[in-house]
């Protein structure tokens, strides 16, 4: 008998809409070799690490070359010190976590997708628009999805109101992307009775936690009554610290999460055993140093920078009379496309004729249609740049 493939993977849409774009920048400039593309595609970070962290991080790979203090492999769930790091983290809004609800990994991406070799096949809730993996993920898996509206009637914000009373997997991302609406505590709190009182597990993707900068608005879920039995958190210090190429990131399983007598905190530490070896020490040790007070206080100025390009770029979008929503606490602005544009035709024009590239907003669902995301990881200059040629569109509108 023939192996029995997984033919989920035929029926996806063939390439991830980041990969699409990157295929589409290569393209152009295969044929405009002198353009000067200024991309405000892709979320990754542009800033350079603080040199303490780098020294922790050398200091750290320095003791691989003595006998004493070289280290094999790390253990799968992360070293000690950097997961009582994160439970003071977590301790700085009240939240009270043990060593052992914290897991250490290498990406909230993988972390977010994993998560779902604990359970069967599911009815999962997911955000239309929504970070790509979630859909992905849990269409290759073969779960079926539920998609629910969050737009612009709904102020973007994910509800559970009028929704079937069933268990469901539930993805909640807050901040956003691409969107940027951050859940009120009182929002979040509907998601949590909603789920207790469906047996529904939510996946919270808190990756942009360090954007919030209102101190009223929850950073995680735990700060709301009740999310410790139907909450998984995945948090990541990508964005936060600048590690989307040095790869940590954590989640949160509490103890006393159960699901029909099944322990979810050591159903994901069997997992993660089984299948993921760790993060390298001086990885560890470096995020150890993000997260302490100093650490803390120098990735803010990195991510204050960004913040900063995001005023610069909403006001620029805003005098073009460009409608932009939600980016208060959050890398990126998500805005209407000018002039009744589709989200492609958008794309292609900025492409095109300013040599500006973002993300169209269909690229994240069908809900995303007519918006577009630029992301504010990028240099001062770059961000200005574009803000020079976007008037140029005021220019060639009028
Ligand atoms: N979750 C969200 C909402 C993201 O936007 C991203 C990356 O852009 C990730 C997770 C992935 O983060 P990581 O670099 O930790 O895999």
């Amino acid at each position: 008998m023939a192996l029995k493939i997984n033919k989920n993977y035929k029926k996806i849409k063939k390439n991830y809409i980041f990969t699409e774009i990157s295929e589409k920048k290569s393209n152009f400039l295969k044929s405009h070799k002198n353009a000067k593309i200024i991309d405000l595609g892709v979320g990754d970070v542009t800033r350079p690490l603080n040199k303490n962290m780098v020294a922790v991080i050398n200091n750290a790979l320095n003791e691989q070359l003595h006998k004493k203090t070289f280290k094999g492999y790390p253990p799968e769930n992360g070293y000690d010190f950097l997961k009582k790091q994160i439970v003071n983290y977590y301790k700085q809004r009240n939240v009270s976590l043990t060593i052992e609800e914290v897991f250490v990994s290498n990406g909230a991406c993988c972390d977010v997708t994993n998560i779902l070799d604990l359970f069967k096949k599911n009815k999962t809730i997911i955000a239309n628009p929504t970070y790509p993996a979630y859909y992905d993920s849990n269409f290759l898996q073969g779960n079926a999805i539920f998609l629910r509206d969050a737009n612009q009637k709904n102020n973007f914000v994910l509800s559970p109101k009028n929704l079937k009373k069933r268990s469901y997997i539930i993805y909640l991302c807050s901040p956003n992307n691409p969107t940027g609406t951050v859940f009120t505590k009182q929002q979040l709190k509907e998601w949590v009775d909603f789920a207790n009182l469906t047996s529904s597990i939510i996946i919270f993707d808190c990756a942009y936690e360090s954007f919030i900068s209102d101190v009223n608005l929850p950073h995680f879920i735990y700060e709301i009554e009740g999310a410790k039995k139907c909450a998984i958190e995945i948090a990541s210090f990508s964005k936060m610290a600048g590690f989307t190429n040095l790869r940590c990131s954590w989640s949160i399983v509490p103890e006393e999460l159960n699901i029909n007598g099944y322990n979810i905190n050591s159903m994901w530490s069997r997992r993660q055993c089984t299948k993921f070896n760790g993060v390298p020490y001086c990885v560890q040790k470096g995020a150890e140093y993000a997260l302490s007070k100093n650490g803390q206080l120098e990735c803010k100025k990195n991510i204050q920078y960004y913040k900063t390009n995001l005023k610069i770029l909403t006001k620029c979008l805003k005098s073009l009379k460009i409608e932009c929503f939600n980016s208060m606490h959050t890398p990126y602005v998500w805005f209407k496309c000018p002039q009744n544009y589709t989200s492609w035709q958008f794309f292609d024009l900025l492409l095109q004729d300013y040599q500006i590239v973002g993300i169209p907003g269909l690229g994240f669902g069908t809900q995303g249609e007519g918006f577009f995301r630029f992301s504010a990881f990028a240099s001062r200059k770059d961000i200005l740049i574009a803000c020079e040629r976007l008037k140029n569109f005021a220019i060639k509108k009028d």
